[in-house]
């Protein structure tokens, strides 16, 4: 591991301040990215800016919905009892999320910002477009069975990691920025993610010098009926082969409004707005969600590997659509 300094800071400005002093410094949180990509050389920053003494750790109830604070750890975001109540979703996607331990010092900013767990993105000797730009893919004809099926580029197929992402593109939720200049930013999760055309080393719309300060759940009933089902290689400490979350508000058997998220199949948190399409004003029923399941993997471009993963994903969807009936 390179060496490297570590600043404590304790309000949003001073945090942004230390980044702007060293060109490469960087947030840190929780770590459980960032400490193992050092370790591995994949990320060798200068300074670390320590946040976890700032605020912006608490959940909240507003007129708007509910606020996150970035520093929320992502197990006592699973087990709050507001979350559990309105956004169920929400809190069996981060307890279906890596381990115990790894939960109890995730922050709720450090997993927005999760990176991929593409095995070439972690080896220095690989190459890699995200991790050096212009050096190739090697996942491209390489062991590519975790890799991404939608959202992909000639220069990129890696899977975004992330379960409580999934949760939350389903949930619309808004994640709320601070700029050096002390401006502030309202930038929905579907907008923040960016999908890795020629540039897959830029992930989000986040600027250089820009701190996330929380994010916002929607004030809405959908939430309340809602539902996550992944699907791994083992049951614990694993990253999602499929997974999705799934919302929606019934009326006498019919689909009012629904809500569809995907992962483990995709470059960014997928919201299947065609599934969605196909769900509305239909019977809650296994024929419906089948339709629905096509849509959403329609677009799906398969690789060497992974190509089994679009029947895994379409079944995904449509069990977590019968239990979400059966709830
Ligand atoms: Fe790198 Fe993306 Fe290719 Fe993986 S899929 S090797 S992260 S460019």
């Amino acid at each position: 591991m390179h060496p490297f300094s570590f600043v404590e800071v304790e309000s949003a400005e001073a945090a942004i301040n230390a980044l702007e002093a060293d060109g490469n410094a960087v947030f840190f949180a929780g770590g459980t990215t960032l400490i193992d990509l050092m370790k591995l050389d994949v990320l060798t920053p200068e300074v670390l800016v320590d946040v976890n003494r700032m605020a912006f750790a608490s959940i909240q109830t507003t007129a708007d919905g509910v606020s996150i604070g970035a520093n929320v750890r992502n197990s006592d975001l699973a087990h709050d009892r507001v979350i559990r109540d309105r956004y169920p979703v929400l809190s069996e996607a981060l307890l279906s999320g890596a381990s115990a331990q790894l939960r109890n010092m995730a922050s709720t900013a450090g997993n927005l910002l999760q990176r991929t767990r593409c095995l070439y993105f972690r080896d220095v000797n690989a190459g890699c477009n995200k991790r050096r730009p212009g050096s190739g893919c090697d996942a491209l004809t390489g062991v590519n069975r975790s890799h991404a099926l939608l959202g992909t580029s000639d220069a990129c197929i890696a899977t975004n990691p992330s379960d409580m992402c999934v949760a939350m593109a389903a949930l619309e939720a808004v994640i709320h920025t601070q700029r050096q200049d002390g401006t502030t930013r309202a930038i929905p999760l579907a907008d923040f993610y960016l999908l890795p055309g020629n540039t897959p080393e830029r992930e989000t719309v986040l600027e250089k010098r820009e701190l996330i300060t929380h994010v916002q759940l929607p004030n809405d009933e959908i939430g309340r009926r809602s539902h996550y089902l992944k699907v791994r290689d083992r049951a614990s400490y694993e990253f999602a082969l499929a997974s999705a979350a799934v919302a929606w508000e019934l009326d006498g058997g019919i689909i009012k409004r629904a809500r569809v998220a995907l992962g483990g199949i995709a470059t960014v948190p997928w919201r299947s707005k065609e599934a969605e399409t196909v769900l509305t004003g239909k019977p809650a029923a296994t024929a419906t969600y089948v339709k629905a399941a096509e849509a959403a993997l329609e677009g799906a471009v398969p690789r060497e590997h992974n190509a089994f993963k679009i029947e895994l994903a379409k079944r995904t969807l449509v069990e977590a659509l019968e239990e979400l009936g059966r709830n």
